[in-house]
């Protein structure tokens, strides 16, 4: 018996457990907050050989945080992946993510169904670095395909999308990078780890806004990026900062050098070092708790959205319902295929009154709070074309599921009788 390799953890407890241990010097239960941002060095020698990448310890929080660690090693065990490099902010994350792989010039194959915030930084910001986004319709992967050229470094796509819950075909996208010899980010925000695992289903890098559902309860300003440690960096000569020898550390190569771990090292070790969009222990550690509740939470979640949408759909005053857990969605399908344990917790709903009524049901809900976040234990509603996607043209925005004639909503963990009540008399002022 002793011979057979352990049975692994299942979800729920690795959400408790994973990357976590009692703390070694006051046997603390609970991962401390390691409020702190130097670490002192043994001796010289140990100090050099942390400076040179020889030995994996602390140094300077910027860097890495013995609570930050815990973070991404639950993160990283949940997704099944090798490693994880904690951001500020999801935002933060995606840049972190695309750092290792870009050059002036290159550009990225991106899915035009994208949080608002994802499509103004890809289509603005990231010029400013001469990176280049090419939006296509992730329904089309002969589209997608096509639009890889000799400078695409990614493909970057959401699981379940922002805000109209799209749910995208993971494993025929990923197929599309692996022939095109380019990694595969999944935002997997929406989803999380509970509902999807892209990393199985062929993605590269997976990201997240984890002041999302992961922090879970609107506490905490987070990022994360997930190393699956399968892509092969030094298959081609698209990766030099991977490949090649790195001037900024004596000509080390994070391939040849760190394997799997690769990516990982490089985020931590020029990313973080050089662009410094570090998490604070304070954060991680409020994310870590509501990590411990995720599968609890998702559960309610969805069973909530589900008949929230289920009751919407039958509504007179409602044009139609975007959620892709409903039987009469055109992706209802994929998504029983791809998200088996559920198709999220977000959708729109497009109301026969349009814009006006959209507002004024936005202005008259009580329970529900109009705020521009998502995944909070809270229920939320916005108004996605006046606010989160109000820079986008209205092309973008229709193409985003976001027209002037949806609000979206993200169900929370409340009684789902009282958040229908909610909506009824918001519906009643919107249509009277
Ligand atoms: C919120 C969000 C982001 C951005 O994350 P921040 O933590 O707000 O920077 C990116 N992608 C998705 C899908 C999001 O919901």
């Amino acid at each position: 018996m002793s011979d057979d390799a352990p049975r692994p953890y299942g979800f729920d407890t690795l959400q408790i457990h994973a990357g976590a241990r009692p703390d070694p010097a006051t046997g603390a239960r609970q991962t401390p907050i390691y409020q702190n941002t130097g670490y002192v060095f043994r001796d010289a020698e140990h100090a050099a050989a942390l400076f040179n990448l020889q030995e994996v310890g602390f140094i300077y929080s910027r860097l890495t945080n013995p609570t930050v660690a815990v973070l991404q090693e639950r993160i990283a065990t949940l997704e099944g992946g090798v490693g994880a490099i904690c951001t500020g902010s999801g935002h933060a994350a995606q840049l972190m993510a695309l750092f290792p792989l870009m050059s002036p010039g290159d550009d990225i194959v991106v899915c035009n169904r994208l949080y608002g915030g994802t499509v103004t930084q890809f289509s603005q910001t990231i010029k400013r670095f001469g990176w280049k986004a090419k939006f296509v319709d992730a329904d089309k992967p002969g589209e997608v395909a096509k639009a890889c050229g000799k400078r695409t470094k990614a493909i970057f796509c959401e699981s379940i999308c922002n805000p109209g819950g799209y749910v995208t075909d993971i494993p025929k996208i990923a197929a599309v990078a692996e022939r095109k010899g380019v990694p595969l980010i999944v935002d997997n925000t929406s989803a999380t780890p509970y509902l999807c695992k892209p990393i199985e289903m062929g993605a590269t890098l997976v990201v997240h806004s984890t002041t999302k559902y992961l922090s879970g309860s609107g506490q905490a300003m987070g990022g994360v990026i997930v190393d699956s440690g399968t892509f092969d960096w030094s298959a081609s000569d698209k990766f030099p900062s991977l490949s090649e020898p790195e001037p900024a550390y004596h000509g080390l190569k994070f391939h040849e050098t760190f394997g799997p771990l690769a990516f990982t090292f490089n985020g931590i070790a020029i990313g973080l070092r050089d662009l410094g969009m570090t998490q604070s222990p304070m954060n991680a550690f409020l994310t870590l708790l509501g990590i411990e509740t995720l599968s609890l939470r998702m559960e309610k979640h969805v069973a909530n959205a589900k008949k929230l949408a289920e009751w919407l759909e039958n509504d007179p005053r409602v044009a139609s319902v975007s959620y892709a857990g409903l039987k009469s969605s055109p992706y209802y399908r994929r998504a029983r295929k791809v998200y088996p344990n559920g198709a999220g917790a977000l959708f729109t709903v497009a109301l026969k009154g349009g814009y006006d009524a959209c507002v004024k049901m936005v202005d008259g809900v009580e329970i529900f709070s109009h705020v521009a976040n998502l995944g909070d234990t809270r229920s939320l509603i916005i108004h996605s074309a006046s606010t989160t996607h109000r820079q986008l043209t209205p092309e973008q925005q229709v193409a985003a599921g976001a027209g002037p004639d949806v609000v979206r909503l993200s169900i929370g963990i409340e009684d789902a009788d009282d958040l229908i009540a909610d909506l009824d008399q918001a519906l009643a002022k919107a249509t009277a």
